[in-house]
């Protein structure tokens, strides 16, 4: 059986960006891959988090893994700081880098934009340390959101250097995007993608506002000059972001959508796209509430983290080993 891959940070409340890029794939691949689902909390750090704020968000997001429909039978759920071969590969990886590759990633340019002196290491160390994440399961494929492609191609980079200095330890990761949704943009600046940790609450909605905010998130939403509902990714992205969002969230196509709307303009559009997106949260929002305050979280976590420790604790002792690190015998 092949293996996924995929990590999601606790650094805010999960939007419908990470659902429809990411999160959503996550569930049909469940029974046809042997699948490591991460809350990937070190990465989170990377830039600060207040402490109470982050338990939380390691909760929530845990609970959200489940609540849209993965089976703790089927996949591996684990928080990645429980399962410490993560940092110690991590720190691998990172020496296996060059500081001139890592200063490319567009990430990290620009999450280190504006801190001037004060930008974390942690941001720039941040593509080694997911290198580690991927490469630690043997992983195949991993299902991410566009963003994260430079990311994939230095892992890929980094473990063929890896293999070729040493021996062919490490698997080689293959990416997969979604078919649309890949990049879901920010409702308030068309340029920029939507982000959890966007200070514009504006900008994203999460999975876990109610009606009324994701209604009125929606009804501010940028839209483009003229008052078409028509699908044109150069001349009209705002609404062409929201007419994929309306697509994924309703299975309607885009071309269904443009007929829909013909000749009646935004606001119509936007009242049903918020419907549909409301109704596209209610169940996950459900079964969410009854999931986010159990034991049994806790349970599927500290059982995910042993079976994840296994795995990994194999692969990183195969990398050690040829390292000259581990102890032989
Ligand atoms: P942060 O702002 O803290 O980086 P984020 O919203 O970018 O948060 P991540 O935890 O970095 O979320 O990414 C989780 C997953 O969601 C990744 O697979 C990523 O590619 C995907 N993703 C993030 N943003 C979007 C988006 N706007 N559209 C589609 N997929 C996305
Ligand atoms: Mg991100």
């Amino acid at each position: 059986m092949k293996t996924i891959f995929s990590g999601i940070q606790p650094s805010g409340i999960l939007t419908l960006g990470n659902y429809l890029g990411a999160m959503k794939h996550f569930v049909p691949l469940q029974d046809e891959f042997n699948c490591f689902y991460c809350i990937v909390d070190q990465h989170a750090i990377t830039v600060p988090q207040a402490p109470a704020v982050l338990r939380e968000n390691i909760r929530r997001l845990a609970a959200l893994y489940l609540a849209v429909g993965l089976d703790p039978e089927k996949v591996t759920l684990f928080i990645q700081s429980e399962v410490p071969a993560h940092a110690k590969l991590g720190w691998i990886m990172l020496c296996t880098s060059y500081l001139g590759e890592l200063e490319r990633m567009t990430q990290f340019k620009d999450k280190s934009d504006g801190r001037g002196e004060s930008i974390p290491g942690g941001l720039l160390a941040y593509p080694p340390l997911m290198a580690a994440d991927i490469l630690l399961y043997d992983t195949d494929f991993v299902p991410v959101g566009e963003d994260q492609k430079q990311h994939l191609e230095l892992t890929r980079d980094l473990a063929t250097r890896f293999n070729s200095r040493y021996s062919e330890v490490f698997k080689i990761p293959e990416i997969r995007l979604p078919e649309a949704g890949a990049r879901i943009m920010s409702l308030q600046e068309g340029t920029k993608k939507m982000s959890k940790s966007d200070s514009n609450q504006g900008g994203f909605i999460s999975m876990l506002d109610d009606p009324d905010t994701i209604t009125k998130k929606i009804k501010r939403a940028q839209t483009d000059s003229d008052s078409a509902v028509r699908y044109d990714k150069a001349e009209k992205p705002a609404v062409s972001n929201l007419m994929t969002i309306y697509s994924l969230c309703s299975g309607k196509t885009l071309e269904e959508i443009e007929s829909m709307y013909e000749g009646k303009g935004y606001g119509a559009f936007k009242g049903d796209l918020a419907e549909v997106v409301v109704e596209t949260l209610r169940p996950i929002q459900e079964r969410y509430t009854q999931l986010v305050q159990t034991s049994e979280l806790d349970d599927i976590l500290t059982k995910g983290a042993e079976k994840a420790s296994e795995t990994a604790n194999k692969v990183l002792h195969r990398v050690e080993k040829v390292m000259g690190m581990a102890r032989l015998g």
